[in-house]
């Protein structure tokens, strides 16, 4: 999941190696920097792209099939 990131300081960009992250997501652990628009649940911190994740992680308890909800499998 890191990799993308990696890839960035590969390539070398200054500003983003200047920049120091301030957490790391809770759902993917990626780092998160200034200015980031983030989602904090429950003391957990992610990020904005990372809620449908955390989301399904959530309510996992609450999958099914179509069927079974509809009661007629
Ligand atoms: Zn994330």
């Amino acid at each position: 999941m890191t990799g993308t990131s990696l890839d960035r300081f590969a390539v070398g960009l200054q500003d983003a190696q200047d920049t120091e992250e301030l957490h790391r997501c809770d759902e993917c652990g990626g780092e998160i920097y200034p200015g980031e628009g983030v989602y904090e649940i429950e003391g957990d911190i992610i990020h904005e792209r990372c809620l449908g994740d955390y989301a399904k992680g959530y309510f996992e308890d609450y999958y099914t099939t179509i069927e079974d909800a509809l009661e007629v499998a």
